[in-house]
């Protein structure tokens, strides 16, 4: 079967589902092929951080737009996609990254004492140390809400099948070959998460997708939920852990924490490490217990997941191109999405691309952006 549209976009996670849905708000015919279910892979789940606070200060400028685009989603989809109980940060990142927020006019960030972090997050042990702050408009993505939206809202058939290869035709344009159909695009947007770095390497492209995994657990909240919870990023060390992340599932009756760090993959790269699972497993559940006295600390729910990251830094990401075919890749880019979304959809219809996602410009790298007052790496790997 030979089909045809505008643009191809290759994955539905919420990356490629953000681009379709620009393309279509831009007039473009998109044709979306995904293998598996649509926002199961890495964006799969109940939840994620959307934060403001990150290290490399051009960071700032797409947080606050793709803020902006989950307010007009939400606004169209008639649906709460970011929760409004902000986002509480414990230890020295807020040392390093509150300043530039405090700087932003478009940021709503302040420093918080430790009584007014248990105002916000009551489940956490009594009084924390050291600098903490409030990022009043982050807070937890409904991220089941957002896929559902995004996948009702495309009026385009999303193509259940598998893509093997992709090439740019010599008469122009780019061909895509998946499992039961070759189709004829004018670009292709490759948002394929994991499977992004192989579909580039078939194109001749060699991504530096450092591919990892990660394991979070939902635990019950102890009691009635309470009526508002942020989310949490603790760097603060004084719980056992270097860093940790948690975020509400919706209606607050359990909180997804996850530990700072990744997990080994087994030799071939296919698997993760069982026994690695099992101790990250256990020190969740024995930070919890130190941490949030207020979750019962035996988690409900489980949450494997591929991380694809820049090797230049975690909140990394940049886009590729070989001709009309467009690769994107980094890491926690949930928050980014709208967005990101726009930039691919404005590239792929023949726009310029952002000259923050050439992979040049190593976008996330504070290094990169000429500032390097990181206090130590202790924090590494707080997704969110
Ligand atoms: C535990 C965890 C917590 C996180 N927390 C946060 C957070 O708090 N905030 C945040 O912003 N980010 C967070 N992230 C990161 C964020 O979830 C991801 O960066 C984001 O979901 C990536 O979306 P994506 O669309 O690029 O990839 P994916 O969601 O992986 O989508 C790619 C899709 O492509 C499909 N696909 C792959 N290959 C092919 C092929 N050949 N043919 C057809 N289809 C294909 C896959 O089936 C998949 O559905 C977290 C990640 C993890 C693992």
């Amino acid at each position: 079967m030979v089909g045809s549209s505008d643009v191809a976009v290759v994955g539905a996670g919420i990356v490629g589902l953000a681009t379709a849905f620009s393309l279509v708000q831009r007039g473009a015919s998109v044709t979306v092929y995904e293998r598996g279910l649509p926002g199961n892979a890495q964006s799969g789940g109940d939840t994620r951080i959307f934060r403001h606070g990150h290290d490399d200060p051009r960071l700032l400028r797409w947080v606050k737009r793709s803020r902006r685009g989950w307010s007009e989603w939400e606004r169209r989809f008639g649906a709460e996609l970011i929760s409004p109980d902000g986002v509480v940060a414990l230890g020295p990142t807020v040392t390093r990254q509150l300043p530039m927020l405090c700087e932003d006019d478009g940021i709503d960030a302040r420093a918080i004492e430790p009584a007014e972090v248990i105002d916000h997050l009551p489940l956490v042990a009594d009084t924390p140390d050291g600098p903490a702050m409030l990022d009043v408009t982050g807070g937890a993505i409904r991220t089941r809400a957002a896929i559902e939206a995004l996948v009702a809202s495309l009026h385009v058939a999303i193509v259940t099948d598998e893509v093997y290869a992709l090439h740019t035709r010599p008469s122009g344009g780019a061909e895509v070959r998946a499992g039961g159909r070759v189709s004829r695009h004018d670009a292709v947007v490759v948002c394929a998460g994991a499977g992004t770095a192989g579909l580039a390497q078939g194109a001749g492209l060699e991504l530096p997708i450092v591919r990892e995994a990660a394991l979070r657990l939902s635990f019950p909240v102890r009691g009635a939920p309470p009526l508002r919870l942020a989310c949490l990023q603790d760097s603060s060390g004084q719980f056992g852990e270097p860093s940790a992340y948690a975020t509400p599932l919706p209606g607050n009756a359990a909180y997804a924490v996850g530990l700072g760090g990744t997990l080994q993959l087994l030799p071939g790269g296919e698997a993760v490490d069982p026994g690695g699972l099992t101790a990250v497993r256990e020190r969740t559940c024995a930070y919890v217990e130190r941490a949030l006295p207020g979750l019962v600390p035996v988690p409900v729910g489980h949450r494997h997941c591929w991380v694809t990251r820049l090797p230049w830094a975690d909140d990394g990401f940049a886009v590729w191109e070989a001709d009309r075919l467009l690769f994107v890749a980094g890491h926690n880019l949930y928050k980014h999405a709208p967005a990101l979304g726009e930039a691919l959809a404005d590239r792929a219809l023949g726009g310029d691309l952002d000259p923050d996602l050439v992979p040049t410009a190593r976008l996330g790298d504070p290094v990169s952006f000429g500032r390097d007052d990181r206090l130590g790496s202790g924090d590494r790997m707080v997704p969110s």
